[in-house]
């Protein structure tokens, strides 16, 4: 994890924020290639959900909604409790529903221990837990300019919550029945007692989460469905399938409402963690906001009649998965001998996910060739990402891109001023072949638009 913190910092991509002021309780700031591969990120989750299929619609919704949105979701519930949190295991839990579990533990199925799920809090040596407290886990704040008066609201702590509001909006609108989805990806806020690695968890953090609207005798199949999507999501994206794992919730980890749920976990350097949660949460929501506004959330079917559809949820932190390409990415090779190490420091990104695809590099400042270089790299512009960087040795310049994750270095030489062609670096394999110019596009386009597997995987 020092490593993969270390280069973010050192190439700007992801930095402490407030750091002038030293910083502010795990939260960060994305530089230029860090905006770069948070946008193709997101992209890919949108392109997967959008341009791949036919039955998920787009939604941004508000950050701050109505305060009763968090009465009926159940966010504001322990609002005023005492509560107690595991540093351990990260899980919260009503001090008073931890005493009546104590007193019998089949009336709080709920209270169970994070790490052993059969088990509870303080049943093990492992938990470590607070003294009761009153926290919320939301960020509040309140409208209008007067200190202290106001109405009281807060930041959203998961973007779901704005799809259910807009269910019926949207019904009309795309013009749609269950099946189908809502998508949407967006800043959420927790007042996370236990921060810390890196990106992993931090207080505000962006998600994308779709809301997938079924009739309940589907709800079953779509939830498979969704596990596996989402699994095979990362995979095409490059990640190690060995460093994947998809894991069922034990009934005793479940919610009240959900009758399954899954997570992708990845293989960080802190361990197996959550990288996608995917629920099967039934009808909770719907219901729960059709109670709490009065008006019912309902679908009519002409075959099915009324009722209230049933919802899956996949649901992916950005800079959760950000973590995960890049730690699964991090490579360092010896390019040295034994007399003199040498080590590259490469970053093995999927080259759909690189912040940068093609790095425009003349070997000299003089002799036209910053002028052909600037050509090619007008050539290109259309189609990709690319940056064009004249200072230093061409060794040191390859070495930059191979620390963000540049697939391709095209270097322009005095040949390329004779026969219009250059050299593109392949930044895994290190082979160079010479490219003609007005192939140049169309080539790493292709490039590009293939299957990828990680070399690590490749051997
Ligand atoms: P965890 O158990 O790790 O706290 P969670 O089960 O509370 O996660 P969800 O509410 O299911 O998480 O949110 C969906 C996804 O949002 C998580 O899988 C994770 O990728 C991301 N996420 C949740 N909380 C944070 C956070 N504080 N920082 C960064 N990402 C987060």
């Amino acid at each position: 994890m020092d490593k993969i913190v270390a280069l973010c910092k050192r190439r700007g991509l992801i930095f402490p924020a407030s750091e002038i002021y030293g910083g502010i309780a795990n939260t960060y700031d994305y530089g230029h290639y860090g905006v770069l591969l948070k946008r193709n990120v997101v992209d890919a989750w949108w392109d997967a959900m959008l341009q791949e299929r036919d039955d998920v619609v787009a939604l941004d919704s508000a950050i701050i909604q109505h305060p009763k949105t968090w009465e009926s979701s159940g966010h504001l519930a322990g609002f005023t409790d005492p509560l107690v949190d595991c540093k351990t295991c990260k899980k919260r839990f009503r001090a008073d529903h931890l005493a009546e579990a104590r007193e019998n533990p089949d009336s709080q199925p709920e209270i169970r221990c994070g790490r052993k799920p059969s088990q509870l809090p303080g049943d093990t040596p492992d938990c470590d837990l607070t003294e009761p407290r009153e926290f919320n886990l939301m960020f509040e704040t309140a409208i209008g300019p007067v200190q202290g008066g106001g109405t009281r609201v807060f930041l959203r702590p998961e973007t779901a919550q704005g799809i259910f509001l807009d269910f019926k909006t949207v019904l009309t609108f795309a013009r749609r029945r269950p099946p189908f989805g809502i998508a949407q990806v967006g800043k959420s806020f927790r007042n996370e007692i236990t921060p810390g690695n890196f990106i992993f968890r931090t207080l505000e953090f962006e998600q994308m989460e779709m809301e997938f609207f079924v009739p309940p005798d589907q709800a079953a199949d779509w939830y498979e469905h969704w596990k596996q999507a989402r699994f095979d999501w990362y995979v095409k994206l490059g990640l190690r399938p060995d460093h994947l794992r998809l894991r069922d919730h034990d009934e005793d980890e479940l919610s009240h409402y959900s009758s399954g749920t899954a997570d992708v976990e990845y293989l960080f350097p802190i361990g197996w963690s959550e990288l996608e949660g995917i629920a099967n949460r039934g009808n909770f929501d719907l219901t729960a906001h059709g109670n709490g506004s009065g008006k019912a959330i309902e679908v009519v079917d002409p075959e099915l009649g009324r009722y209230v559809p049933h919802v899956i949820e996949p649901a992916a932190g950005v800079g959760r998965s950000m973590l995960a390409f890049l730690a699964d990415a991090y490579d360092e090779e010896e390019l040295g001998t034994a007399e003199k190490s040498d080590i590259r420091t490469v970053l093995r990104l999927h080259p759909k996910l690189a912040p940068v695809k093609a790095a425009i590099l003349p070997l000299v400042k003089k002799d036209g060739q910053p002028e052909l270089a600037a050509e090619v790299q007008s050539l290109l512009k259309a189609r990709m990402q690319t940056e064009y960087d004249e200072g230093g040795s061409i060794g040191k310049r390859y070495r930059r891109q191979d620390e963000i994750g540049t697939p391709w270095c095209i270097t322009i030489d005095h040949e390329s001023l004779e026969d219009r062609t250059v050299t593109v670096r392949d930044r895994d394999s290190l082979q160079q072949e010479r490219i003609p110019i007005d192939q140049l596009a169309d080539e790493l386009s292709l490039r590009l638009a293939r299957p990828w597997v990680s070399p690590k995987v490749a051997g």
